[in-house]
């Protein structure tokens, strides 16, 4: 398994206080869509956070595609390679969804122009965007803000993608393309999503990671 596993945790643990967000878990993932089910408060954000390197672990090893988030340089590479789309996204909200999208590409080191243009209408072609791309960000509905933010994580096709209920506040429309792309990119990359709806990761993932009170269950 360790040969091609892009994720491998090792006895990881993340404590607030006297609560253990995420308990001793062991785990190690390769290619593919993987659903992360559990019920509120079960440790998905936080677990998801610290594979994304916003969040630092207290004990036990982390590797994404071998490298160690805790090494500066490493967790830079790691970064490169890496979609992340955050529970709560914070997204300029007087921006138009196109240069929001934009300027994360320029953050994720897409510098050439016309590569940049037409990557960005790539990712926001996928999310279904297109018509909508020139709205600034406060004028369109949670779902659509919550689309622009799938975009910009889809930018540069990550070998990674770490998606906090990327489900959250789309109609069933739009769910079923999440899954289209979703699933899309999981043939050569690793898409990692948490969400508290069964149906969600029976439709869709070809694995499953339950977890409660930080503990995998299955
Ligand atoms: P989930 O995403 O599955 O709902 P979380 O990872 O958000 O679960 O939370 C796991 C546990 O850790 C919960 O008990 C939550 O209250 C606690 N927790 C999460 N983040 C913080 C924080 N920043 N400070 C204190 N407690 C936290």
């Amino acid at each position: 398994m360790s040969g091609d596993a892009v994720i491998e945790l090792t006895s990881l643990s993340k404590r607030y206080g006297s609560t253990a967000a995420v308990d001793e878990l062991d785990w190690s993932g390769g290619r593919g869509v993987i659903g992360l089910l559990g019920p509120n408060g079960a440790g998905k954000s936080t677990l998801l956070r610290m594979l994304a390197t916003v969040l630092s672990q207290d004990v036990g090893p982390i590797r994404v595609f071998g490298l160690d988030p805790a090494v500066a340089a490493e967790r830079l590479a790691i970064r490169r390679r890496l979609g992340y789309l955050p529970q709560e996204a914070g997204l300029y909200r007087n921006f138009s969804a196109y240069d929001l999208v934009d300027y994360v590409a320029v953050l994720k080191e897409i510098t050439d122009r016309t590569t940049r243009r037409d990557e960005v209408r790539r990712v926001l072609a996928e999310v279904g965007l297109t018509d909508q791309m020139h709205r600034r960000i406060r004028t369109l509905s949670g779902g659509m803000q919550r689309r622009v933010a799938l975009a910009a994580a889809l930018l540069g096709h990550p070998d990674l993608l770490v998606l906090d209920e990327p489900a959250a506040g789309l109609d069933p429309d739009q769910r079923l393309r999440m899954r289209t792309v979703l699933s899309d990119v999981g043939q050569r990359a690793t898409v990692l999503l948490s969400t508290h709806q069964t149906d969600e990761v029976a439709a869709f993932c070809q694995r499953v990671l339950i977890l409660d009170r930080g503990r995998l269950l299955f």
